[in-house]
């Protein structure tokens, strides 16, 4: 019956939105959520991160283990940044 599939459909939307609802738009290098939106100039539509200057249309829409595995590989990157220039 169409009421059975009804049934179905608004059960799987729910968990869809549910797991959405988590999701955080983060800066694609740093995994920061300190975005500034910024309209105008040649580009359009642009965001700032206030953590590590990322200027682009790019962000990252992620939950906190995302968040957490995006903010672990900038830190290591930054280490070996460093003892790669001494
Ligand atoms: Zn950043």
């Amino acid at each position: 019956m169409s009421e059975d599939e009804g049934e179905i459909g608004g059960k799987v939307d729910t968990e869809t939105r549910e797991k959405r609802e988590r999701m955080v738009e983060v800066c694609p290098v740093c995994g920061s959520s300190e975005l500034y939106y910024e309209t105008g100039g040649a580009i359009g539509k642009v965001y700032h991160c206030k953590d590590c200057g990322y200027i682009g249309a790019l962000v990252v829409e992620a939950d906190e283990e995302m968040v957490e595995a995006i903010k672990e590989g900038y830190g290591r990157e930054r280490k070996e940044e460093g003892k790669g220039d001494a």
